[in-house]
């Protein structure tokens, strides 16, 4: 029997954005039915218990333009961005009209569930789903509830997010993977610019193999987001963030004594992969599993919702709702010779990236990254890069055959 049109495996950023897109009606669509003309599909969201295999709370932060749909989970936004090169070097903008917004993803799923749950069209289903397959003319979804239950479910077309077990192969993988203090200083000691966001502070020490910085982004005079961050081959011990943490906090930022009130860890894949969307007829990957991450920043959140409009119009329009590329083939060129100048040690990371923020216009940076950039923009961009490396790994590339990715 099928009780829905569509059954969303995961509700983390990528599930809970689609079930939002396909059932909640879209405030830019006009004419009669908001929901874009045919009917609005019957979802079912199928979600992990928690446990091992339930993701960990998180920050998202993305760049926007206005008021955006989520506006209401937004905990804190900045309107000016900062990176600092190895010796200090300061460049800070108002790439207008983007502020940079930061989303926790409990007030996400509040916000999303709270909506869902005033539709009749979404079940949230708790259960662990243990095989996605297509049928003749359909998908099943085989599912384990909490109490042991096994659970059958049926639909016309199945989106799944579960992570990967393992990243696909590629000629070049690396990881961002990093750890983030939330900070006190105290009321008496107020030392954050709450106005301005540090995207990356490059005065860590650098690793051998790829570069570290760290990331502030104020919450308050007194109250901060701390993190420190490597792009390179493999996470660190929390023994060795936590020193590094110390380290930049102390010795860098000068901060003294801090209350540290909760924490955060993650590791976001860096890769030149091809990820799969399309796993059978009526099967599709999205979210991080299908390729929403951008190589080149580790950047998902924007690319998800990108993802799941597309996938929502498709819907509507009665064409096949498959999710559309997350992002450009030129895009992805550019991010796979990037990884490459980078993992091979032709360019040195912290200057790379220092002197493409001080060449380039932030706003430009930021509508590169989002893959709103003309070709010619985006060949600036190039020639703002160390020209002759860049072009050494495009040689590297064109003979270099995909690699499993470490374990
Ligand atoms: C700590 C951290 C911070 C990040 N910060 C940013 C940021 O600032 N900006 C940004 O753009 N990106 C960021 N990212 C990257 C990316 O946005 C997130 O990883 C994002 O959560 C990916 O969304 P997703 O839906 O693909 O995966 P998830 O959000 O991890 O969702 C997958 C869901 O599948 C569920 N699941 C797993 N197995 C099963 C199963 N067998 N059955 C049922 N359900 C299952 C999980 O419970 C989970 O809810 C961050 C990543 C991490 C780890």
């Amino acid at each position: 029997m099928r009780e829905s049109d569509v059954i969303i495996v995961g509700a983390g950023a990528a599930g809970l954005s689609l079930a939002h897109h396909l059932t909640i009606p879209d405030p830019v669509l006009t004419g009669t039915d908001a929901l874009g003309g045919r009917e609005a599909p019957r979802v079912t969201l199928v979600e992990a218990p928690e446990g091992p295999l339930r993701s960990p709370e998180r920050t998202w932060c993305f760049w926007e333009d206005g008021r955006g749909e989520f506006e209401d989970a937004v905990v804190r936004s900045w309107e000016r961005l900062r990176v600092r090169g190895p010796d200090g070097t300061v460049w800070e903008s108002r790439p207008h009209p983007w502020r940079y917004k930061m989303i926790r993803s409990k007030g996400f799923e509040a916000l999303v569930d709270a909506r869902l749950a005033a539709s009749p069209l979404v079940n949230r289903v708790t259960a662990t789903v243990d095989v996605v397959r297509n049928v003749d003319d359909g998908v099943h979804v085989l599912a384990t509830a909490p109490d042991g239950r096994r659970l059958n479910l049926g639909a016309r077309w199945a989106y799944d997010s579960r992570p990967l077990r393992r990243l696909p192969p590629a000629r070049t993988t690396l990881l961002q993977h990093f750890r983030g203090w939330f900070v006190r200083t105290g009321a008496r000691h107020r030392p954050f610019d709450v106005d301005v966001a540090c995207l990356m502070d490059f005065r860590t020490p650098q690793p051998a193999h790829g570069l570290s910085f760290g990331y502030l982004l104020p919450l308050g005079p007194d109250r901060a987001l701390v993190e420190y961050t490597e792009f390179s081959a493999a996470p660190l011990s929390t023994k060795a963030y936590e020193a590094a943490l110390h380290h930049y906090t102390g010795s860098v930022l000068g901060l003294g004594p801090l209350d540290v009130y909760a924490t955060e860890q993650g590791v976001i894949p860096m890769t030149d992969a091809r990820f799969p969307r399309k796993i059978g007829d009526r099967v599709f990957r999205i979210g991080t599993a299908g390729g929403a991450t951008r190589p080149a920043t580790g950047y998902t959140f924007a690319a998800v919702q990108r993802q799941s409009r597309g996938i929502a119009a498709a819907y509507r329009s009665g064409a096949v709702p498959e999710p559309p590329p997350p992002h450009s083939v030129r895009s992805r060129a550019m991010d796979a010779v990037m990884l490459r100048a980078l993992d091979s040690g032709r360019v040195d990371g912290a200057d790379f990236f220092a002197g493409l923020f001080g060449r380039v216009p932030m706003e430009r940076l930021l509508r590169f990254l989002d893959g709103r950039t003309s070709v010619r923009e985006d060949l600036t961009i190039g020639f703002r890069t160390p020209v002759l490396p860049m072009l050494r790994s495009v040689a590297d590339l064109a003979f270099r055959g995909l690699r499993e990715a470490p374990r």
